[in-house]
């Protein structure tokens, strides 16, 4: 019996070592399935791994989602076009240094009216729609009863200084990156203004308040009457690289 003795054990370990692997991997594609499946259920707003859509709810991960978005001109197009809203391909040229808009679009049709067709980049549209669908019209209807249908502008490209200054830096405007926002009509008729509503304890005042708040998720710069008084009038939501919520 004895010569047996080492043959047996070594097939027992060697089936121990199968039953072990075995174990370990079954446990590690649980583990991988558990994710796929945990990260397919999380929202778009907190799930890295989702690409951002125009419905996708606000969240922490949004801005990132759309700074990411904002050099991918072609997904970016996609991303816009999959909700039928009407846009096509801009390109402005310009002689002037530190003006010109690369990866724009002219906005057409949209589901709130901006009073003219607005010329800026695919990335500023993108956040933009996103904006009004998930933060400007819900606020209106929590906190006023009405829906916003219409955004009042001042306006997006514009080859300029920072602040209209007739020297200093260019503006974001200058490249098609922002957007001034005065004030929202509602369906009802009622109309929020920046300059008048802006810092009231009214409903409209509250309004205005909580969409400038919800803009910091979504766009990079953030520019609002508590900035300077340049803004008393406008919101500046702006796509540059850097961040400023004010
Ligand atoms: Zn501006």
């Amino acid at each position: 019996m004895e010569p047996d003795l080492p043959y047996l054990g070594e097939r027992h370990s060697r089936w121990t070592l199968w039953a072990s692997l075995f174990a370990r991997g079954l446990i590690l594609g649980s583990l991988a399935i558990a994710a796929w499946f945990g990260l397919n259920a999380l929202p778009d707003s907190i799930n890295p791994f989702s690409p951002i859509e125009l419905t996708s709810d606000v969240g922490a991960l949004t801005n990132l989602k759309l700074r990411l978005l904002q050099p991918r001109y072609e997904a970016c197009l996609a991303t816009i076009k999959r909700r039928s809203i009407s846009i096509e391909r801009k390109e402005i040229v310009s002689t002037e240094k530190g003006c010109g808009m690369e990866k724009g679009i002219v906005l057409k049709q949209s589901p709130l009216i901006h009073g003219s067709q607005l010329e800026l980049t695919c990335g500023l549209g993108a956040a933009l729609l996103i904006w009004e669908r998930n933060i400007v019209v819900p606020e209106s209807e929590a906190l006023l009863g009405s829906p916003v249908t219409r955004v009042r502008t001042f306006g997006t490209y514009s080859c300029r200084n920072v602040n209209h200054a007739k020297a200093g830096r260019r503006s974001a405007h200058a490249e098609g990156r922002a957007i001034d926002i005065a004030g929202f009509d509602l369906a009802d008729g009622r109309k929020i203004s920046v300059l008048k509503d802006w810092g009231k304890d009214t409903p409209e005042g509250r309004f205005l308040a909580q969409v400038h708040d919800g803009a910091c998720s979504v766009f990079n710069v953030v520019l609002g009457p508590e900035y300077n008084a340049l803004h008393k009038n406008h919101f500046h939501l702006d796509m540059s690289l850097w961040s400023v919520c004010k």
